[in-house]
């Protein structure tokens, strides 16, 4: 395992510039606020590689496998963002605003594609807690069940972050997604996959996005063109990308940020 290096601060670039208000005050930054369970959302520590012959990378797995659950272990699939550092529980700005958000964790690497450029650094490896949902038959089964509660609670609007681990691991998986587009009006989606364009998911992907831009706002992995991407970057390295004002610190978390909705603009993360 070879920990990866950490530089100074990235330049980053406002949000002002594509029209959201300045960053407030970082409310609840540092002590969690009433948007967050948790401390600190700075990105923590190194990020573990694993070696190519670790069995996780050869069998397409996370390395914590007692940590992944049958949807009828778990009491709820979606849970609410504010058990998640760097979520946040309800939108404060922009047309999502007033939306309480859930988020959906699977198994990394086993609904991953192989070309992840984080396959052997899937940050995976530093969420020990997290619960992931063994994908398939009954995690779709269960999750449109949840999605409809979520409709019926949330008439005026929710937003489901997909996924804290995984990826969409089919195309009937992300055909379910659009037809719960569809069918819950309430459902609004944002995330990110490492998906390829050229690739039978990834098109998939890509025509829900283009399809209803405003309610599935998926960005794709490793993608550095100006709009619809996000990549991975060093602290310190420039860029011309937006980087994450929740790493910069120029907001709390995703609810109280709001740019991977309201902006099509190419996001930059700092490995962490
Ligand atoms: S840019 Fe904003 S919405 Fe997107 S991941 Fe960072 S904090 Fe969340």
């Amino acid at each position: 395992m070879v920990a990866l290096k950490s530089v100074e601060a990235a330049r980053a670039v406002s949000a002002d510039g594509i029209g959201l208000s300045a960053p407030g005050p970082r409310k609840g930054y540092g002590h969690g606020g009433s948007q967050r369970r948790f401390e600190s959302i700075e990105a923590r520590g190194s990020r573990l590689r694993l070696a190519d012959t670790h069995p996780a990378l050869v069998e397409g797995r996370t390395i914590m496998p007692a940590r992944v659950f049958e949807p009828h272990q778990v009491p709820r699939l979606l849970i609410s963002g504010v058990n998640s550092r760097k979520i946040g529980r309800v939108v404060t700005k922009g047309r999502w605003r007033g939306f309480p958000i859930f988020t959906l964790t699977l198994e990394e690497r086993a609904t991953c594609p192989r070309t992840c450029t984080e396959w052997a650094t899937c940050y995976g490896a530093n969420m020990p807690f997290a619960r992931r949902i063994a994908h398939g038959p009954e995690l779709e089964r269960v999750l449109w069940k949840e999605l409809a509660e979520k409709q019926a609670a949330h008439p005026r609007g929710f937003v489901v972050r997909l996924h804290i681990l995984g990826d969409f691991y089919s195309t009937d998986y992300i055909e379910l997604w659009e037809n719960a587009l569809d069918a819950f009006p309430a459902l609004n989606v944002f995330g990110y996959t490492a998906r390829q364009h050229g690739t039978a998911e990834g098109d998939a992907i890509a025509a829900v996005v283009q399809r209803l831009p405003d309610r599935f706002c998926i960005r794709f992995s490793g993608v550095a063109d100006p709009e619809g991407g996000s990549v991975v970057i060093e602290r310190g390295e420039d860029t011309a990308h937006i980087v994450c004002p929740a790493q910069t610190g120029g907001t709390d978390c995703c609810a109280t940020c709001g740019l991977c909705w309201q902006s099509r603009r190419t996001i930059a993360f700092w490995r962490h």
